[in-house]
């Protein structure tokens, strides 16, 4: 019987041991956190969009980083294939706007139990408080353990081993540089098992590290699966936070303090790059205590979040307040309204083309003054307010940090994997699923079906290999 390692119970790593369980294999899963699925816990605002009810076409239109690499692994097991095995195992959902699909019951704690049922039905071992430490890998070389003592062997491991993680040298001798590079490169060939914190060596024929990415480290993703990958010799890109808000000022140094908790919906966002396009998207759009979120700001991070990261520089941000009317048409707009309040402050007359909040905000970038009455307002002043509707500037400052991160970008390399199997390409045994992976989509339950679709591949080639 084949022994499988899954190292994270999140949502890929519990698919993962539940299909390789269901395959004939033996798996153990390590959770370090004090129950599975912390963070599905908090998905969806409580309520888990578990998946995404589209066509297939559309699916990978929302992944937004290495979508072509989904493709084998998707054919396999797909949103719908992820629908049908929550119905089968007893949980009833739900399709909402934008195909966003919930459990009918609203209650992300239903998703985690379905799963943990599953794990159970098919006979997985799954163990919490237990963070696994590093991969036990080939070629053999003398284990350093956290704390210096020397390797207990598990139940029925080999006297050969190597434990491969740069957490290794943590408490053992520090490596560094060039000698901690030439290290790792020699660090291919096969995964045995893995070293737990205690020390203690599982062997397996399989590791699967499904340990997430970096966001919410509060939920235990705090980046373990990518020491493990280094450690094995494989590449990591850079990680930044995506799907995340900004800090941001209104023009070059209005706060968005003032305008905090102003929703705006139905406007058209640019994001550019001087003359590059980055970003441009229509919908809804949040001010915050230090600058701009909501959907249409949490997808334009997945867009610019890697040049923010790299550069440093700040970028503008243009909104179109009133994208359904032409400048003629709001021009329009604008004089009959003037003549309507002919004789109101314009800090009352503007009240009925923007949300209150905005108005003293529009008045202030635009020059007029907010006592000045509607028919004194000169067409010079007029043209600057339309200029403003149609294009306010915000300058979008930086991201915010990973504590506030939907998703990591960024991750294991995916040309180091194989993408029907997720199977390492330079170390065998070695499998990779979900965030810690180089992909990462929009929101409405691509990224969770991401970890599914994965979790599965991984789950089903680390069962089958050799036995087929
Ligand atoms: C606030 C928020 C809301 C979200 N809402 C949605 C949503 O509604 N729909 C959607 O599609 N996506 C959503 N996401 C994204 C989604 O949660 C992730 O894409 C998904 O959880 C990734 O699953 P994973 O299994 O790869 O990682 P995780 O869910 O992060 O699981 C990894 C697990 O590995 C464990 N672990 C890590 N290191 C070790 C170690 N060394 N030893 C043992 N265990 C370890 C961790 O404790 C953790 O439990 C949301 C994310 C956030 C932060």
């Amino acid at each position: 019987m084949r022994k499988v390692v899954v190292i994270g119970g999140g949502a890929a790593g519990m698919m993962a041991a539940v299909t390789a369980a269901r395959l004939g294999a033996s798996v153990t899963l390590f959770e370090k956190n004090e129950k599975l699925g912390k963070k599905l816990y908090i998905t969806g605002k409580g309520r888990c969009n578990v998946t995404n009810a589209c066509d297939a076409d559309t699916f990978i239109d929302h992944v937004v980083t290495n979508p072509r690499f989904l493709y084998s692994s998707f054919g396999k097991f797909n949103n719908w294939d992820m629908y049908d095995f929550l119905e089968q195992q007893g949980l009833s959902l739900q399709i909402e706007r934008g195909d966003r699909v919930f459990p009918a019951s609203n209650k992300s704690s239903d998703v985690i139990r379905t799963m943990q049922n599953a794990m159970d039905r098919a006979g997985v071992q799954w163990h919490l408080h237990t963070a696994v430490h590093s991969l036990w890998m080939e070629p053999w070389k003398e284990p350093v353990l956290p704390d210096g003592q020397s390797a207990e062997e598990g139940t029925s491991g080999s006297p050969e081993g190597v434990i491969a993680s740069e957490k290794s040298t943590r408490k053992g001798r520090k490596i560094h540089g060039r000698e901690a590079h030439a290290e790792k490169s020699r660090y291919t060939g096969a995964c045995r098992g893995v070293v737990l914190e205690n020390g203690k060596k599982i062997p397996a024929d399989a590791v699967i590290v499904a340990t997430g990415g970096l966001s919410y480290p509060t939920t235990g993703s705090t980046g373990d699966g990518y020491e493990f990958a280094r450690s094995a010799g494989m590449e990591v890109t850079p990680c930044c936070p995506s799907l995340v808000p900004f800090d941001a000022v209104i023009g070059e140094n209005i706060l968005c303090r003032e305008l905090q908790g102003l929703s705006l919906r139905n406007v058209a966002v640019t994001v550019s790059d001087e003359a590059k396009l980055l970003y441009s998207g229509f919908g809804e759009m949040l001010f915050t205590h230090f600058g701009v979120s909501g959907p249409l700001m949490l997808s334009a991070s997945s867009e610019v979040t890697r040049q923010m990261h790299q550069n440093g520089k700040p970028l503008p941000l243009v909104i179109d307040l009133k994208p359904a009317l032409s400048r003629q048409q709001l021009d329009a707009r604008f004089l009959r309204e003037f003549k309507a309040g002919a004789n109101r402050h314009m800090k009352n007359v503007l009240g009925a083309v923007y949300p209150s909040k905005l108005v003293p905000v529009m008045l202030r970038l635009s020059g007029i003054s907010p006592e000045v009455c509607a028919r004194e307002v000169t067409r010079g002043e007029r043209e600057k307010l339309l200029d403003i509707t149609k294009n306010l500037p915000v300058t979008l400052l930086r991201t915010r940090g990973f504590s506030e991160a939907i998703i990591t970008q960024g991750g294991v390399v995916v040309r180091e994997i194989d993408p029907a199997s997720m199977e390492s390409r330079r170390v065998s045994g070695l499998y990779f699923a979900g965030e810690v992976l180089d992909v990462d989509a929009y929101t409405g339950g691509f990224n969770l079906q991401v970890a599914w679709t994965t979790g599965y591949a991984a789950g089903n080639a680390a069962a089958k290999k050799g036995t087929e």
